[in-house]
């Protein structure tokens, strides 16, 4: 019973530690089907900072029929990415809610390099130099996959339209095919996961992306993971490198 008080302690006040923590800008790149929503939604919970996908944030936009949402659905559907200011200005939005000012996780974005020195600039400006943060440069996390394993998760992806939950029927399947497990819906497959548009998302990733770590890799915030491991893993592996980061950058405020 005591060990159990303990433990329950313990537990409570690494939450707490969390809930109190600046965690700042965490990146997540790494390609289409690298798992990035998977590990976000796991770094989420952790330190209990909100995600920020550009990609759910443009696809509610397109469900709700917004003006934007009219702008950018065909572009979406032929897996095309979306121009740099329309994704920007999304980004601007949602990072002065104030459930960002502890930091967040972005997956999907920055994308192109324009958005990268966009990102940079807008940090430094509404976090830095309003003394909110210690550094505004984010923590890059590069999740690489082999490019064939890529094609065979992204064509065995499926998601809940009920609560968003993302299967996999290879690697991580519902405990019946094709169900949710937490509420019976019928998964379905993403529109722009359908194998002809696969290999143009990869592409687009591919010919502007690069530019984007190349970026964080001259401002020394690239730690590289493999997304090859096992899905804990890579999660563990994850937290490690924000930890490390995140101390450094407390450490290097004294
Ligand atoms: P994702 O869910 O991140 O794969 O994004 C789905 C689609 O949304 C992409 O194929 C792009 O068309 C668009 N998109 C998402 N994030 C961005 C971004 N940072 N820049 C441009 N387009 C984006």
């Amino acid at each position: 019973m005591a060990v159990r008080l303990d433990q329950e302690r313990v537990g409570a006040s690494s939450m707490a530690e969390q809930l109190l923590r600046n965690i700042g800008p965490i990146v997540l790149l790494g390609p289409p089907g690298a798992g990035k929503g998977t590990q976000s939604k796991r770094i989420t919970q952790h330190y209990r900072i909100p995600q920020v996908s550009t990609g759910d944030l443009l696809r509610e936009h397109v469900k709700q029929a917004t003006t934007l949402g009219v702008q950018v659905r065909d572009i979406i559907d032929r897996g095309d990415l979306v121009p740099d200011h329309l994704v920007c200005d999304i980004v601007a939005w949602r990072l002065r809610e104030p459930d960002a000012q502890r930091g967040f996780i972005l997956d999907g974005f920055p994308r192109t390099q324009v958005q990268a020195v966009w990102l940079d600039a807008f940090l430094k400006f509404e976090f830095f130099e309003k003394a909110i943060w210690a550094c505004w440069l984010p923590i890059v996390v590069r999740i690489q996959v082999d490019y064939n394993k890529l094609l065979l998760r992204i064509t065995g992806r499926r998601i809940c339209p009920a609560c968003g939950r993302i299967y996999n029927v290879h690697s991580q399947p519902p405990l019946v095919d094709e169900i949710c497990d937490v509420d019976s819906a019928k998964l379905v497959v993403r529109d722009d996961d359908r194998e002809q548009v696969i290999r143009e998302r990869l592409a687009a990733y591919e010919r502007q992306t690069k530019p984007v770590a190349e970026h964080y890799q001259r401002l020394n915030r690239v730690v590289q993971v493999n997304g090859d491991l096992p899905v804990d893993q890579v999660t563990s592996l994850i937290l490690e490198a924000i930890d490390g980061s995140t101390r450094s950058v407390a450490g290097s405020k004294n």
